[in-house]
């Protein structure tokens, strides 16, 4: 007797039960009530036990059926299933069954367990069989089997993508469609990971929303992203991603529905650029459009617009457009009845020519010529209307002439430096909303200079147009392409899905440019280098981007040229320099390395020195550390112009102070940055040091650039006509390379335009500069400003410029900026004898 039964025997509850003291007797309860057909087999099969499951399953009395033998009592067909089974437990071992099983007709599903009986010799002598019924479970199983059978077969031949992933992110399972969206065979995805096919600028973002969802944050999550094709193009897609936890709700694998969405992505894609050529078009054609919806109210002005009227979009916006486009008639001042609203009740296209005038806010008359036009919608309906109208003043024409002229290479008719700056902030703007990336290539001609020494300068020129007609030949339609100078150009891809599309671009500019063949030159072999800097990688605004760029170039040239180069961070030679130079500017002014030096401005009638144009210069030990172009930008972008900007206000007060002093009562004119100008404490500033120097406030001039006027609004033309009432004059630096407009000039309290060097420079020589010259002069005299030309070099640019009619010359002819002291000696020898010294003495 076991150790067991012995325990059970003292065990109370046990104990009480019928016989239990007779161990043998609860073997038979067992036996009896046992839901397992327990059999026990001789060596012929014949069965020498079968316990009282026999009866209640199959209704064969136990007692009856021993000695039978097994095949009479559960007949072939059973036996047949089960004689596998048997034949192993005969030969020794234990074996089992699993599988179908009749009960008379009636199908059942069992398992059974076979177990050999060994003698003393060790021979098999019978079988022990427990067989149990297992039909309610195998049909639960089946079921199940049949309802993944069904998933796996939807989630085979769905015509969307799907993907069962594991928690790491390698696949489980993918189906067909993925297979196809992606270009793998099956066998190759699973070996993949969803980082394998994910474009690595959109993965963080999948892996954060895939954590929050194995953590249980979220249950599921959409996600829009680019997905990588085996041969390594953008396929756009859209994913739908759920978690499937196990029993204890731990993450199982995920789930993922997965969408081609190229075909949608490219229609945005070109509804969106078309938006972008309408908003750009809109931006940069010279004449003003107003756009209104049917009840005429403002939806959009175009700066132009925004100029003319003195609203900003911003401001005009949702405003009834009586408000912003006031119409008088020329002759008698009487208000005219809106163009847009007969347009737009009459779905008909009205112009008005001339003879009308428009009131700007601040009630100046501009005459205009106007079209005005409804807007529709697909359907034809008409959804709003457009206003186009332009100044028909003759400073109009004028000015669209200086921006062409300043706009554009007269060489080779692309853009230039100028406007490049403006197309490349809007690409980049573009791109930045798009979330893609853009590209900026700085081309340069290898050796182009031999080209000019060998051939001469009109070959060099020849060489130049081929050059730039071959680049925009091979670009793709949405680059932007200008020249730089010399035998610079600038190309900017402003959509771009790889660095790679940039790589091979750039080598087949490289391959096309050796094919210029340009007549009188024989033996013609043109290489070119290239500079690349990726938008936003390397840099996110423009001033950046060219530098990068151009330290690329510098690094393709440095290892023999004929080549193109990415930027790369190692690279960043220039942008350490400019780091020193904030370094060295923070101490600059403490350590009293700054200073202001004088230019003169001369009368153009007699040559006196009329005034003085303060100019910062660092100087450490006598020279020149940096020039102002090299610092000032730096000052600009660190913030330090304003400390350094006060500084200059300060000293040039007391420099006007002293020579005031001394007799000498000349303005002093100060360059004022943006960041200063617009500094909300930029007026009291002002005021403080006036009060605090007791400068007469008619000494002073400040010189503002055309951006920052024409750029700031409403609060700008506060502030200007704050300025001037304190009785400090306006000069508007660098006329003819900003906004340019003339005829605009009048609405604001400016005293005098600076015509800029860049003119000047190619004065008398070039006809087109002189005419505009001429014209510039013309139109700011009757507007009753003063003109002063600056970067007078030559006598005869000083003669062009004072028959012009300029009022005052500035540049090297008369002298270079100076320290104070040397030309307070100028000043007393030009008071002296009555006239400067310099060139114009000659007149
Ligand atoms: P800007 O205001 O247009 O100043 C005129 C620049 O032309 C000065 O360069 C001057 O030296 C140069 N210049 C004068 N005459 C001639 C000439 O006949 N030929 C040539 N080729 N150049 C001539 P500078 O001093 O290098 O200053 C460059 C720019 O730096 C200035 O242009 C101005 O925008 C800025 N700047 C200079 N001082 C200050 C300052 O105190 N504050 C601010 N915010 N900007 C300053
Ligand atoms: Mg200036
Ligand atoms: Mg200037």
């Amino acid at each position: 007797m076991s150790g067991d039964q012995t325990r059970m025997r003292s065990h109370k509850p046990v104990e009480e039960s019928p016989s239990s003291a007779d161990g043998a007797h609860w073997s038979d309860r067992v036996l009896r009530a046992a839901p397992v057909l327990l059999t026990y087999l001789d060596l012929e099969q014949r069965i020498r036990y079968a316990n009282h499951a026999h009866l209640r399953w199959l209704g064969n009395d136990p007692h009856r059926i021993v000695g039978k033998r097994l095949i009479e009592v559960i007949g072939e067909r059973n036996h047949r299933l089960a004689s596998a089974a048997l034949a192993r437990a005969y030969g020794g071992h234990h074996a089992s069954y699993e599988g179908e099983s009749y009960r008379g007709d009636e199908l059942r599903y069992v398992h059974g367990n076979f177990q050999p009986e060994f003698d003393a010799d060790g021979k098999v002598c019978g079988v022990v069989s427990a067989l149990m019924d297992i039909t309610e479970r195998h049909t639960l199983d089946l079921q199940l089997l049949e309802s993944e059978r069904r998933f796996f077969s939807a989630f085979q031949h769905a015509a969307i993508g799907m993907t069962l992933s594991h928690p790491d992110g390698h696949f489980l399972r993918v189906n067909a469609a993925v297979c196809q969206m992606l270009g793998y065979a099956k066998r190759e995805m699973l070996a993949l990971d969803i980082a394998a096919i994910t474009h690595p600028d959109d993965l963080a973002a999948e892996m954060e929303l895939r954590q929050q969802l194995l953590a249980g944050e979220r249950e599921s999550y959409q996600l829009e992203k680019r997905s990588l094709h085996k041969d390594g193009h953008v396929v756009h897609t859209q994913l739908t991603v759920s978690l499937v936890p196990d029993a204890q709700g731990q993450p199982l694998y995920c789930v993922s529905q997965v969408q081609d969405i190229s075909q949608r992505k490219a229609f945005e894609d070109a509804l969106y650029r078309e938006r972008e050529l309408a908003e750009v078009t809109l931006r940069s054609i010279g004449d003003a459009v107003i756009t209104t919806d049917t009840l005429l109210n403002i939806t959009s002005l175009n700066p132009i617009a925004e100029a003319m009227t003195g609203w900003s979009n911003h401001e005009a916006r949702g405003r009834p457009i009586d408000e912003i486009f006031q119409l008088h008639d020329i002759a008698q001042g009487l208000p005219v009845a809106n163009p847009l609203r007969a347009a737009i009740q009459h779905n008909s296209i009205v112009d008005l020519a001339g003879k009308t005038q428009l009131r700007h806010r601040h009630g100046f008359d501009t005459p205009i010529e106007d079209s005005s036009a409804p807007i529709h919608d697909h359907a034809g309906n008409v959804i709003g209307g457009v206003l186009v109208f332009h100044d028909v003043s003759e400073s109009r024409s004028l000015a669209l002439k200086m921006i062409h002229l300043n706009q554009h290479d007269t060489l080779t008719g692309l853009p230039n430096r100028n406007q490049l700056h403006e197309q490349v902030e809007q690409a980049l703007d573009s791109a930045s909303r798009h979330q893609q990336r853009a590209a900026l290539l700085y081309i340069d001609i290898d050796q182009f200079k031999l080209v000019n020494d060998l051939h001469g300068q009109a070959i060099g020129d020849r060489v130049l147009r081929s050059f730039a007609a071959q680049l925009q030949h091979n670009l793709p339609a949405d680059a932007l392409l200008s020249r730089h100078g010399g035998d610079e150009f600038v190309v900017v891809l402003p959509h771009l899905d790889s660095a790679g599309e940039a790589a091979s671009l750039s080598q087949n500019l490289i391959n096309q440019a050796e094919q210029i063949r340009v007549e009188g030159v024989a033996e013609l072999r043109l290489h070119a280098s290239i500079g690349i800097s990726i938008y936003p990688d390397n840099g996110t605004d423009v001033e950046n981007l060219l530098q990068h760029a151009q330290t690329a170039l510098t690094a393709v040239k440095a290892q023999g040229r004929h080549g193109f180069r990415f930027f790369t961070a190692s690279m960043k030679e220039r942008e350490r320099a400019r780091r020193e130079i904030e370094t060295a500017l923070r101490r600059a002014l403490p350590q009293h390395e700054l200073s202001l030096h004088y230019q003169p401005k001369v009368s153009a009638v007699d040559g006196r020195i009329v005034g003085a144009e303060a100019l910062l210069r660092w100087l450490v030990d006598g020279q020149v550390l940096h020039s102002p172009d090299q610092f000032i930008p730096v000052a600009e972008d660190s913030w330090l112009i304003l400390p350094i900007g006060a500084w200059v206000l300060r000293q040039a007060f007391r420099q006007a102070r002293a020579w005031q002093q001394a007799g000498h009562a000349i303005p002093i004119s100060v360059n004022v940055s943006p960041r200063q100008f617009q500094h909300p404490e930029f007026y009291g500033w002002l005021d403080e040091v006036l009060q605090e120097t007791g400068l007469d406030a008619g000494l002073l001039e400040l010189e503002l650039t055309e951006r920052m006027v024409m750029a700031g609004g409403e609060t700008t033309t506060g502030l200007l006509r704050r300025i001037k009432q304190r009785g400090i004059s306006l000069s508007l630096d660098d006329f003819g390379t900003g906004y340019c407009s003339l005829s605009y000039l009048k609405h604001f309290p400016i005293d005098a335009l600076k015509i800029d060097r860049v003119f000047v420079r190619d004065l008398p020589t070039d006809p087109d500069t002189a005419t505009i010259t001429r014209s510039i002069v013309a139109m700011a005299l009757s507007l009753n400003k003063l003109v002063i030309a600056e970067g007078v070099e030559t006598e005869e640019q000083a003669r062009f410029l004072r028959e012009a009619g300029c009022t005052q010359l500035q540049g090297y002819l008369f002298g270079k900026a100076m320290p104070a002291d040397e030309l307070q000696l100028r000043l007393t020898a030009s008071d002296r004898t009555g006239q400067e010294s310099g060139g114009a003495a000659n007149v």
